[in-house]
C-alpha cells in the first residue's frame, strides 16, 4: 500500500479525490481518524504537529532550588505526543505501507511536520521508502504535477524548524519563569516573555512613549474659496503651514480680490497597479477590510485547504514563469468575477506587476478555484474576493489621472489650487478597495480675475505618530526581521491574549508597559530586535546547509546565558517595578464617595470594586463571581462617573460587558430601593447624590444624617429606616430563594432562572418557606417538570425542617446525629417517644428530653412527659427478661411508649401490633408470660 500523509484531514480528502480522478474514494475511520483510499493508496491527514517539544522530566517545579529558571537554558528536550489517536492510526497504517509520500504544506513548518511523521513511521517500519510531494496549491494541476515528480524530504528545512521549536521553548520558558517568579505571579497570571514576542511588544510600548512625550506644535493654514461660472473651488496659500500666527494673519489681511490666475499647468499622473500579494501585503489589505491578522490568516488557510486560493504563507511578490496566468483567468471566467476577468483578458498589460521580493518556494497568493458567496459564506467570500481582485489588478493596465495645477495671486499673496480627474480607471476597475476621488476645478484660464467668497484662517496642531494597526505592525516586524510570515500574526494574537496590548490600533496595557520598561532598564537585549534577527538569519542558514541545527541552538543558549547574567543581578528590582505597575491596571477611576482610587479587587471567586482608602472609605460595588469571568477594566470610560467600564473575560466564552459598574449598580439597586415604604423618586435622587445606592446603606445610615440628606423630620426618617429594614428582610428572603433555586434546579435551554423566580413570585412563592408549602402541581405550571418539582419540594421541605430545628436551639452536632438516625422532621420530636429517639441516636435520654421540649415548645405542641431514667432502665431489664423479646423488639415497643412490664401488660395487643408492627400473636405471648409471672 502507498501511504500518503497530508497536513490536515481536509487536505487529505481533497488530495485523495484529486489523485483518484474519476475513480472511487472510500472513506474509512480508524479510532475516529478518517482515512481515504483509492486503488492501492490510502491518504491520512494529521492535525499539523502531532508531537511537541518539551523539557525532559524534572523541570516542572517552579520553586525548585536546583532547577532555577536559568537551568532551563541547558535542560534536555524531548518530543511528546500531543495527538495520540492520530499517531496510533498513522503507525498502524505505516506497518502495512510499501511506500510513504509526505504531502504536507511545503515550507519549514510543513517539512518539520512531515519529518515528525516520518520519525513515527520509522519506529514501526524502519525500511519503508519515503518520498515528498511539493505543491503550492491543492488543485489538480499542482497535485498531479507534484506526485509525478516526487522529491526527497528536505532535512535541512526540517532542521531549521526544529531549531526554532527548541530555541523558542528554551527562551520562552526560562524568561517567563524568571520574570513571573520575580513579580510573584503564578497560575493563570504568569507573565510571558518570548524571543519574538518581547521585541514586538517593545515596539508598541516605545510608540506609546513617543506619543506620550510628543509636544504638539501649533501652525496655521490659510485658504480661500472662489468661483468661476457658478462652480466653487478652494485654493490654499502657497505657504502650506505658517508657524507664526502673525505671519498668517498678515497674509490673510493682504489677500484682496480679485484673484488673478497666473498660470495653469496641465499634466498626467500614472498609477501603477499594486504588486502581487505576499503574506504581509495580503494581511495589510485584509486589515483595511477590518480583518485582524490572525483571522485573515485563518480564513486564507481554510480557502487554501479547500482549493480556492494558493498557499497563503509566502514571501514572494513575483509570479514565477511556471505559473499559468491564462489558466487562472480561465478558471475565474466561471466565477462571480467573470465580467472582470473578461475585461482583464481584453485589456491585459504586457507584463504583470512585480514586487521587490522574490523567492522560489511558493508563488504570490492567487486564486486557484472558482467560488460563490453561497458556497463560501460572507466572511470567506470577502477574503476570496480580495485575492481574486488583487490578482486581476496585477494584470490590468495603469490608471491615469489628468491633473491641473493652477497658480494664483490675490493682493500679492500667492495661492495654488490643484485638481485631478481619473480619465482611465485601469486596474481600479477591478480592484475597488482604494478610493479614487476626483478633485475637480472649474476650467480656469490664465488671466482670469475671480472673486473671493471666503477666506479661512485655521489654527492646527502637529499630530503625534499613530499607534500601530495590526497590519502596520506586521510590516514593521518584517522590516526588522522579527518572526516569519507564518508566525507574525500568531505573535500579535498572543500579545492580545495575554493582555499586554489591547484595542486596534494596538495600545499597551500597564502590565505590558511595566514588563517592557523593566526589561529595557535591566536586560534590554530581550527587547531589542537584534538578537532575534541574528537567530532568524541563522535559521535561514540551516535551510541552505551553511550551519547546523546544533550550532545555532548552542549559540542561542549562549546568548540567553548572557541575558541571564544581567537579569539575575536585578531580579528584585524588576519584580518590584512590575508589581507596582500591574496594580495600576486595576484602578477604574475616582471613588464617588471620597475621591480615592476605585480598584477591581478579587478574593477567591468573589470580585468587587472597592475604594483604595478602605477602611476609611467603605464604598464598594459587588461584581459577578469569577466563575463568569475575570473582571478587567476596558478602554471605555463612563461620561457620568468617570469610571472605566468593566468586562468579564473567560477562555472560550464571549466576554460579558458590565459597562460602568456604578451605572449598573444604581440601576440594579433602584428596583430594590422602591421596595422601601415611603421611598420617592426625589428621595432616591438625593440619596444618589450622597452616594447611598442600596437598601442596606439606607438601613444602616445614622438617622440624623439621613434626615439631613433627605430634608425630612426625625419622625419621618424613623419610618423610612424601618421600611428599609423590612425591605432588606424581604430582599434577603428573595435572594435566599434565588440561591436555592439555582442550587437545586439545573439550568435548561429556554428556561432562565430569573424567569422561574418571576413566575414563582406571581404565584405568591416569594421565599423558601413559601416554596416548602407549595404543591408540586403549582410548580409544574411554572415550567418545572414533575420529577424536578418533587426533588425541589422535598429539598425545600427538608431545608425548612432543619431550619426549624436549628432555630429551636438544637446544636449542629446533635442535629447531625438525628439526621443520621433518620429524624429530620420537627414532628418527630413531638410524636415519637423520647426514649426511642435516644435509643436510635445514642444521645442521652436527658438530652433528648431537652431537645424535644425545645422543638415542641417552638411548634406550640405538647411537650412529652418526662420519664425518670431509672424507670426506663428498670423497665428495659424487665422487658428483655421476657423470652423471645430482644433489643429490636424493645426498640419498637419504646417507639410506642411501652417502657416496662406494667405498660406492656396493660396494652391492647391488637392496637399495639398496629402501632409497632410486631406480630399480634407474639405480643399476646409476651403479655401471657408477664401475667403468669405476675401471678406467680
Ligand atoms: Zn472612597
Ligand atoms: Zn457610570
Amino acid at each position: 500500500m502507498n501511504l500518503i500523509v497530508a497536513e490536515k484531514n481536509i487536505s487529505a480528502e481533497r488530495i485523495a479525490r484529486i489523485l483518484a480522478g474519476k475513480g472511487k474514494v472510500t472513506t474509512g475511520k480508524d479510532k475516529g481518524i478518517p482515512t481515504y483510499s483509492f486503488d492501492d493508496a490510502m491518504v491520512v491527514g494529521l492535525k499539523g504537529h502531532v508531537v511537541e517539544v518539551d523539557f525532559v522530566s524534572g523541570y516542572d517545579d517552579w520553586r525548585s532550588p536546583e532547577n532555577t529558571p536559568r537551568s532551563l537554558i541547558d535542560a534536555g528536550t524531548r518530543k511528546v505526543p500531543t495527538e495520540k489517536r492520530i499517531i496510533a492510526t498513522l503507525q498502524k497504517l505505516a506497518k502495512k505501507a510499501g511506500e510513504v509520500v509526505i504531502a504536507t504544506d511545503f515550507d519549514t513548518e510543513g517539512e518539520l511536520i512531515g519529518k515528525e511523521a516520518v520519525d513515527l513511521i520509522r519506529e514501526v517500519n524502519p525500511k519503508v521508502p519515503v518520498r515528498r510531494a511539493r505543491f503550492s496549491a491543492i488543485t489538480p494541476q499542482e497535485i498531479h504535477g507534484a506526485f509525478a515528480d516526487l522529491k526527497d524530504l528536505d532535512t535541512a528545512l526540517a532542521s531549521a524548524g526544529e531549531a526554532r521549536q527548541v530555541i523558542d521553548l528554551v527562551w520562552g520558558a526560562s524568561l517567563t519563569r524568571f520574570i513571573s517568579i520575580a513579580a510573584r505571579r503564578g497560575g493563570k497570571n504568569i507573565l510571558s516573555v518570548g524571543r519574538v514576542q518581547s521585541p514586538t511588544l517593545a515596539m508598541i510600548v516605545d510608540r506609546e512613549k513617543e506619543i506620550a512625550a510628543f509636544i504638539p506644535e501649533k501652525y496655521w493654514t490659510l485658504q480661500l474659496t472662489s468661483e468661476k461660472a457658478g462652480e466653487e473651488f478652494t485654493a490654499r496659500h502657497a505657504t502650506a503651514r505658517f508657524t507664526k500666527k502673525e505671519e498668517a494673519e498678515g497674509a490673510r489681511d493682504r489677500t484682496r480680490p480679485p484673484i488673478l490666475v497666473r498660470e495653469v499647468r496641465e499634466g498626467e499622473k500614472v498609477d501603477r497597479p499594486p504588486a502581487p500579494f505576499d503574506t504581509t501585503g495580503f494581511l495589510v489589505a485584509a486589515g483595511r477590510l477590518g480583518f485582524s491578522a490572525s483571522n485573515a490568516m485563518r480564513v486564507a488557510e481554510d480557502l487554501y485547504m479547500n482549493g480556492f486560493i494558493s498557499y497563503p504563507r509566502t514571501d514572494n511578490t513575483v509570479y514565477p514563469k511556471s505559473l499559468s496566468l491564462e489558466s487562472i483567468l480561465a478558471v475565474l471566467q466561471g466565477s462571480p468575477f467573470a465580467r472582470e476577468a473578461a475585461w482583464v483578458l481584453e485589456n491585459r498589460r504586457k507584463e504583470p506587476t512585480r514586487g521587490k521580493k522574490v523567492s522560489t518556494d511558493h508563488p504570490p497568493i492567487h486564486p486557484t478555484g472558482s467560488a460563490t458567496r453561497e458556497i463560501l459564506g460572507e466572511e470567506r467570500f470577502r477574503i476570496y474576493e480580495l485575492v481574486v481582485r488583487r490578482f486581476l489588478a496585477t494584470l490590468s493596465p495603469d490608471s491615469v489621472w489628468k491633473t491641473v495645477r493652477c497658480s494664483m495671486e490675490a493682493g500679492g499673496e500667492p495661492y495654488v489650487a490643484n485638481g485631478a480627474r481619473l480619465v482611465t480607471p485601469g486596474w481600479r476597475k477591478v480592484y475597488t478597495y482604494l478610493e479614487a476621488e476626483d478633485h475637480l476645478l472649474p476650467p480656469l484660464v490664465q488671466g482670469d480675475r475671480l472673486p473671493i467668497k471666503e477666506i479661512l484662517l485655521e489654527e492646527k496642531e502637529t499630530q503625534p505618530p499613530a499607534r500601530y494597526t495590526q497590519s502596520k505592525l506586521i510590516q514593521r516586524m518584517e522590516e526588522l526581521g522579527l518572526g516569519t510570515k507564518s508566525t507574525r500574526h500568531e505573535v500579535i494574537a498572543k500579545l492580545l491574549g495575554r493582555r499586554y496590548v489591547e484595542g486596534n490600533p494596538l495600545k499597551p496595557t500597564p502590565v505590558g508597559m511595566a514588563v517592557i520598561e523593566s526589561l529595557e532598564d535591566h536586560a534590554d537585549a530581550i527587547t531589542k530586535p537584534e538578537m532575534t534577527r541574528t537567530l532568524e538569519a541563522d535559521m535561514q542558514e540551516i535551510k541552505v546547509r551553511k550551519r547546523t541545527k546544533d550550532f545555532v541552538i548552542g549559540e542561542s543558549r549562549e546568548m540567553l546565558h548572557r541575558v541571564f547574567d544581567t537579569l539575575e543581578k536585578h531580579g528584585e528590582e524588576i519584580g518590584r517595578e512590575i508589581m507596582g505597575r500591574a496594580d495600576e491596571e486595576r484602578v477604574i477611576g475616582p471613588c464617588p464617595a471620597c475621591g480615592g482610587d476605585l480598584r477591581i479587587r478579587t478574593g477567591g471567586q468573589s470580585q468587587f470594586v472597592g475604594c483604595s482608602r478602605y477602611p476609611d472609605c467603605g464604598f464598594n460595588i459587588n461584581l459577578p463571581s469569577a466563575q463568569w469571568g475575570k473582571a478587567i477594566r476596558t478602554e471605555t470610560c463612563c461620561p457620568e462617573h468617570g469610571l472605566r467600564h468593566v468586562r468579564l473575560i473567560r477562555k472560550g466564552a464571549r466576554p460579558w460587558d458590565i459597562g460602568c459598574p456604578l451605572c449598573s449598580h444604581i440601576k440594579a439597586s433602584e428596583e430594590s430601593l422602591r421596595l422601601i415604604q415611603g421611598m420617592t423618586p426625589e428621595f432616591m435622587k438625593k440619596l444618589r447624590d450622597h452616594h447611598l445606592y442600596t437598601v442596606s446603606e439606607v438601613a444602616g445610615r445614622d438617622p440624623g444624617d439621613l434626615a439631613r440628606i433627605l430634608g425630612i423630620s426625625p419622625g419621618e426618617v424613623q419610618g423610612l429606616i424601618a421600611g428599609a429594614g423590612d425591605a432588606l428582610a424581604l430582599l434577603r428572603k428573595r435572594s435566599e430563594l434565588r440561591r436555592f433555586i439555582r442550587a437545586h434546579l439545573p439550568p435548561r435551554k429556554g428556561r432562565s432562572q430569573a424567569e422561574v423566580m418571576k413566575r414563582l413570585g406571581e404565584l405568591g412563592v416569594g421565599d423558601l418557606p413559601a416554596l416548602a408549602r407549595a404543591e408540586a402541581k403549582a410548580l409544574m405550571e411554572v415550567g418545572i417538570g414533575p420529577k424536578e418539582a418533587d426533588t425541589l419540594l422535598s429539598a425545600a421541605r427538608s431545608a425548612m425542617d432543619s431550619r426549624v430545628l436549628r432555630d429551636a436551639g438544637i446544636p449542629a452536632a446533635s442535629l447531625k446525629r438525628y439526621r443520621e438516625a433518620g429524624f429530620t422532621r420537627p414532628e418527630d420530636f413531638c410524636f415519637l417517644h423520647p426514649v426511642f429517639l435516644a435509643d436510635r441516636t445514642g444521645l442521652s435520654l436527658d438530652t433528648v428530653y431537652r431537645h424535644a421540649a425545645l422543638v415542641c415548645g417552638a411548634m406550640g405542641a405538647k411537650v412529652p412527659a418526662k420519664v425518670a431514667k431509672a424507670r426506663v432502665e428498670k423497665g428495659r431489664e424487665e422487658l428483655l427478661g421476657v423470652p423471645g423479646l430482644g433489643e429490636a423488639t424493645l426498640e419498637k415497643l419504646h417507639r410506642a411508649g411501652i417502657l416496662d412490664r406494667d405498660d406492656l401488660s396493660g396494652a391492647d395487643p391488637g392496637e399495639l401490633a398496629r402501632k409497632t408492627g410486631i406480630d399480634a400473636e407474639a405480643l399476646r405471648g409476651f403479655i401471657r408470660h408477664l401475667g403468669k409471672k405476675g401471678k406467680g
